[in-house]
């Protein structure tokens, strides 16, 4: 199958979440999402079955292998759940929350007697189970909050914020609140304290299973909720090298890349520690609007999004972006604006979630956002001479080679730009070379030719980058010659390239992998080309 690439090709990439597959199978789901435009599946794992039946159905398809010269079918990111927080479980109808009454929190399995929080009507309170170890978390940081601030009643959201309490004060086992936005409440509900992180454990046992399945599996990403510190991430990384056996980590197929979900406070205060640390970060905005407030998440958005360009890493924007389509066939006017506006902030993606997990029409709903995505590129290439480009140092600290490959990658960027070329096509072993040309913004498509699926797959998240599958190349040896000259058929082929057009072309040649060192433009067909070859102005061929 071929990707869905239109004309011109967009360059942010949709991120999709998988959820209930609307289809007779996975396998002609997946092919009409790939087809509607999505280049990255995300794979919730916080609803993953216990044998991973849906999970495997999902990856079978996803990493078949790709026919030489093509593109592969989709990346997958499996999204690790994290310590989200939930309260336990209650009666099926819900506990009724009255607005202005006193409820309780309580851990589960704490003692308590019903008569210690009496209403004014001489009720006893209504108390909301929470399970351990979040329910001692949740007291501990209370405790330590009313430490520092004995006045403060801090909110305590469900959900997504629909219901309130405020925290007034605690027994020695349980928390006290009163209602300021009630409504029904039921079992499983998220909770959050505003501005206030709990201390809990970023990689539960849960989380360590799911991974390890995603390891014995193949995936291309996995991102990690509620990070807090570069050690969650650190952690997570010393866990898929000590649990990835050999076969599984090779040069063709690496561990897969992380992703850091930027949802709690501690995240967005020390994002360039968690940026260097991290393969990418996702603004996730709904656990980040409930604890920050709504009201900070889009100055939060465009902070993170140039944060992670100066770093050089992709970023992701996720949440409720076409929210009201998982109902209706059109998006409001609001959605369609924050799409277009997340594109001009500069992310690198935009990401789908209940939208294609459980809504009505996903394929509408990709197809929508990709011309929406295509609106706002449009208005933005026009707009370009009017736009100061972001400034972008090399990236820091770094070593000699590290230095070397940024300043080529730049270059190329800028040669391509200013020839202005057909292309950019790179010869890639690892990716790490489209990746870091993608930060530039080139205004030409970044044709990566890698040498295996995996290496492609992961620059299915990169911005502006098409990667293809090309085995046989060996950067060590071919001349560049060479390699145009294998990919030649699907640079005219596929990509319509033409007598005269030029190519900027990058490889890195008896270099460290990973890496560039050589950059050429060539001139599609140039002996015989009947294009003006007077370069230096004064007639001479
Ligand atoms: P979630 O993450 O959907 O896994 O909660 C995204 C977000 O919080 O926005
Ligand atoms: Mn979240």
């Amino acid at each position: 199958m071929e990707r869905h690439q239109g004309s011109p090709a967009r360059q942010t990439r949709i991120v999709a979440t998988i959820g209930k597959c609307p289809e007779p199978t996975f396998d002609v789901f997946l092919h009409k999402l790939c087809e509607a435009g999505v280049d990255v599946l995300r794979l919730n794992m916080s609803h993953c079955d216990a044998g991973y039946a849906k999970e495997k159905a999902i990856l079978d398809w996803a990493n078949q292998p790709t026919e030489p010269g093509h593109a592969p079918r989709l990346a997958v990111m499996a999204d690790l759940q994290g310590p989200k927080v939930r309260i336990g479980s209650v009666a099926a109808a819900g506990l009724q929350l009255v607005e202005g009454a006193t409820v309780v929190l309580l851990p589960e399995g704490a003692d308590y007697d019903p008569a210690a929080e009496v209403q004014a009507d001489g009720s006893a309170a209504v108390v909301i189970p929470v399970p351990e170890p979040t329910g001692s978390a949740l007291l501990q940081g209370l405790r330590d909050l009313w430490r520092q601030h004995p006045a403060s009643r801090p909110a305590i959201l469900f959900g997504d914020g629909d219901l309130i309490v405020e925290a007034t004060g605690m027994g020695p086992r349980h928390l006290r609140a009163q209602v300021v936005a009630g409504g029904t409440l039921f079992s499983k509900k998220g909770l959050t304290v505003r501005e206030l992180d709990l201390d809990l454990d970023p990689f539960p046992p849960k989380d360590q299973r799911d991974l390890q399945f995603c390891l014995d599996q193949g995936v291309d990403y996995v991102a990690l909720s509620f990070v807090r510190t570069p050690g969650d991430l650190e952690r997570v990384r010393a866990f898929m090298l000590d649990h990835a056996s050999c076969q599984q980590v090779s040069s063709t197929r690496p561990l897969p890349r992380l992703v850091a979900k930027i949802e709690t406070i501690a995240a967005v205060e020390h994002i360039d520690a968690i940026l260097e640390a991290c393969d990418g970060v996702m603004v996730a905005r709904g656990d980040l609007g409930l604890q920050l407030g709504f009201e900070a998440v889009p100055g939060v958005q465009k902070r993170l999004v140039i944060a992670a360009r100066k770093q050089g890493k992709p970023c992701i924007i996720a949440t409720q972006m076409l929210e009201s389509m998982i109902a209706n066939p059109v998006p409001t006017r609001a959605e369609a604006a924050d799409v277009f506006n997340a594109i001009l902030d500069g992310g690198d993606a935009v990401m789908l979630s209940g939208e294609t997990s459980v809504g009505a029409r996903p394929y509408l709903v990709v197809d929508t956002m990709d011309g929406i995505v295509r609106k706002a590129e449009a208005y933005r290439m026009e707009d370009r001479a009017n736009r100061a480009p972001l400034r972008l140092p090399p990236i820091g600290p770094a070593t000699h080679i590290e230095r070397i490959n940024g300043e080529f990658a730049h270059m190329a960027a800028r040669l391509a730009e200013q020839l202005p070329a057909f292309a950019i096509a790179c010869f890639s072993r690892s990716g790490l070379t489209p990746e870091r040309i993608s930060r530039f913004r080139p205004p030409v498509p970044v044709l990566a030719f890698c040498a295996s699926d995996w290496v492609a797959r992961r620059c299915l998240l990169y911005w502006g980058v098409h990667p293809i599958v090309l085995p046989g190349f060996d950067t060590r040896r071919d001349r560049l010659g060479t390699m145009v000259e294998m990919a030649r058929d699907i640079l005219q082929k596929r990509y319509g390239m033409k007598r005269g057009d030029p190519l900027v072309v990058t490889a890195g040649v008896d270099w460290p992998s990973g890496g560039t060192n050589t950059l050429q433009v060539r001139i599609e067909d140039h002996t015989e080309a009947t294009i003006d070859m007077d370069f230096d102005g004064a007639g001479r061929h």
